[in-house]
């Protein structure tokens, strides 16, 4: 093994070609090329196969990581594959678009002074390449199960768990307000972090491997949650969270102020070639303009760098916070900057100024104090120090709370915690009516594709054993 890894010593830390911002700013593909065969080898061969595997430890998924770098190394990439999906549904999507610097990669235990392998460029290489070599088939259950499941969201949680239960032969319908199944990864993450088309084959991938879609179906709307639960042995809750967080200040109604969610679908709708009125009649359109983007998280970075791509004017985001306490990955914010995103850290929007449209943001200086019972530095005003930034489009980026779904789905015995998730056991990960469970955002709050992915496998397990159980209750049922 030693004369094949540990070549950190000799091999810097690389990645896929990364393209000039200048390129970049032009169109809405991804930023990283592929890697070589040639390369992903040699950057999986910088890995020191550690006895304990911090990377592992730290990938919401434990992917076996050491394993599938060393058989990339040695050029046995089917392989790779094989232990790279066994236990990640998305692995060439996790691949994209993970926080890599804050999980597998940030706990990369490389000798100090050495930058850490590419863990997420690799993964993405081996499970690309898989679906080009044509290794990739469609989920083939061994006996068909008469046992059916309804699940409410096509998100990556509700997909995942979707492919783990055709897997087992259960009959799975997969139920979405929109017209396609993705959730946020189809209409939340723009094209330039996560290409349409690498969401696209994997949904087509779930409906030949025997899942039924029904697209532009809102349970608690058209299909009732009693009738869902009628028509189903089980049923799972994976609707994410949508409900925009609001800011109120004088003048915060004027034309011009906009929702980061509405503005990012509408670009997504475009990309897809979909009629976007609002887009087209340049409401949701940035080109031209002076845009403001207030938040500090990955929504307030894919605003902007949506933005610099529809050609604005100028594009600036606004945080309260500084560089250092932004939510947001460090590495989109490098990004933004690459791209001539113009940050004013430690400043709040104060009220929104112009007559009938938005003109400009009148903002204030913020000082971090002390750190709070959280460990966060709580902000405080400066008093006095007002200053003006001109706007034309300004985009609300302030994160996400759960809808109001009992009321939603005229369910007052649907149990949900104080933000408003819903409440599950943590053992069966059931909610409190029998039957239907749930995961994904709608359980964590805003979170991440990855461990949305983890909820809607261990759901699955669950959700087997709960039908399992139903089934021996009733002998003539399968399974
Ligand atoms: P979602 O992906 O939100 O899917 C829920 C689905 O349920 C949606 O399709 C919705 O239409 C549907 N639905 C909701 N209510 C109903 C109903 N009543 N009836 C029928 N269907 C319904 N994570 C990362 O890991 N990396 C990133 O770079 C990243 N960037 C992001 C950028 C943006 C702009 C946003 C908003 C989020 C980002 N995230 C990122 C977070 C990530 O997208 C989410 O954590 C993840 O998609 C959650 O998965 P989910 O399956 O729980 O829900
Ligand atoms: Fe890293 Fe995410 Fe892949 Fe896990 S799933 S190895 S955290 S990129
Ligand atoms: Fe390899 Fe880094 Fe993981 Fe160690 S922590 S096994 S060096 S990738």
């Amino acid at each position: 093994m030693a004369e094949r890894m540990l070549k950190f010593v000799s091999v810097e830390k690389g990645m896929p070609d990364k393209r000039q911002a200048e390129a970049r700013r032009s169109d809405f593909n991804e930023i990283y090329g592929e890697f070589a065969r040639e390369k992903a080898a040699e950057q999986s061969a910088r890995c020191s196969q550690c006895g304990i595997p911090f990377c592992q430890v730290h990938c919401p998924l434990q992917n076996n990581i050491p394993d599938w770098l060393k058989l990339t190394a040695e050029g046995r990439l089917e392989e790779a594959y094989e232990v790279s999906s066994a236990t990640n549904n998305f692995p060439e999507i996790c691949g994209r678009i993970c926080p890599q610097d804050r999980l597998c990669e940030g706990n990369c235990v490389i000798e100090k002074g050495f930058e850490s392998v590419s863990i997420g460029a690799v993964e993405k290489y081996i499970t690309d390449t898989a679906f080009e070599r044509g290794w990739i088939k469609p989920v083939k259950p061994l006996r068909e199960l008469d046992q059916s499941i309804g699940i409410v969201g096509g998100g990556p949680g509700g997909l995942a768990a979707a492919e783990q239960l055709r897997r087992r032969g259960y009959q799975v319908h997969v139920y979405d307000r929109h017209d396609r199944m993705g959730g946020l990864m189809i209409y939340g993450i723009p094209n330039f972090k996560l290409e349409k088309p690498v969401v696209e084959r994997r949904t087509r991938l779930l409906a030949d491997s025997g899942a039924t879609y029904h697209s532009n179906v809102e349970i608690g709307r058209q299909i009732s949650l009693p009738e869902l639960r009628n028509r189903h042995d089980a049923v799972l809750i994976a609707t994410g969270v949508y409900r925009a967080r609001d800011i109120k200040a004088p003048g915060a109604g004027l034309a011009g102020i906009h929702e980061a969610l509405d503005y990012l679908i509408a670009s997504n709708r475009k990309g897809l070639g979909d009629p976007v009125p609002a887009f087209d009649d340049g409401t949701l359109d940035a080109r031209g303009k002076n845009v403001v983007v207030i938040g500090g998280g990955d929504t307030a970075m894919d605003c902007v760098r949506t933005a610099v791509r529809q050609g604005a004017k100028s594009v600036r985001c606004l945080y309260r916070r500084d560089r250092t306490n932004m939510p947001g990955s460090q590495r989109e914010v490098l990004h933004a900057e690459e791209e001539g995103v113009e940050f004013l850290w430690l400043s709040a929007p104060e009220a929104f100024l112009g007559d009938r449209y938005v003109r400009a943001v009148r903002a204030q200086r913020i000082h971090l104090g002390v750190a709070d019972s959280t460990g966060r530095q709580t902000p405080s005003i400066i008093e006095g120090s007002h200053f003006n930034v001109e706007a034309d489009l300004v985009i609300k980026a302030l994160g996400f709370d759960p809808e109001d779904l009992p009321v939603l789905f005229n369910e007052p015995e649907l149990a949900v915690t104080r933000w408003g998730t819903l409440k599950i056991d943590q053992r069966t990960m059931m909610t409190s009516l029998d039957g239907v469970f749930a995961a994904g955002d709608i359980v964590r709050g805003a979170s991440l594709v990855v461990w949305a992915v983890r909820d809607g496998r261990d759901v699955a397990d669950r959700m087997r054993s709960y039908l399992q159980a139903k089934a021996a209750a009733q002998p003539l049922a399968a399974d």
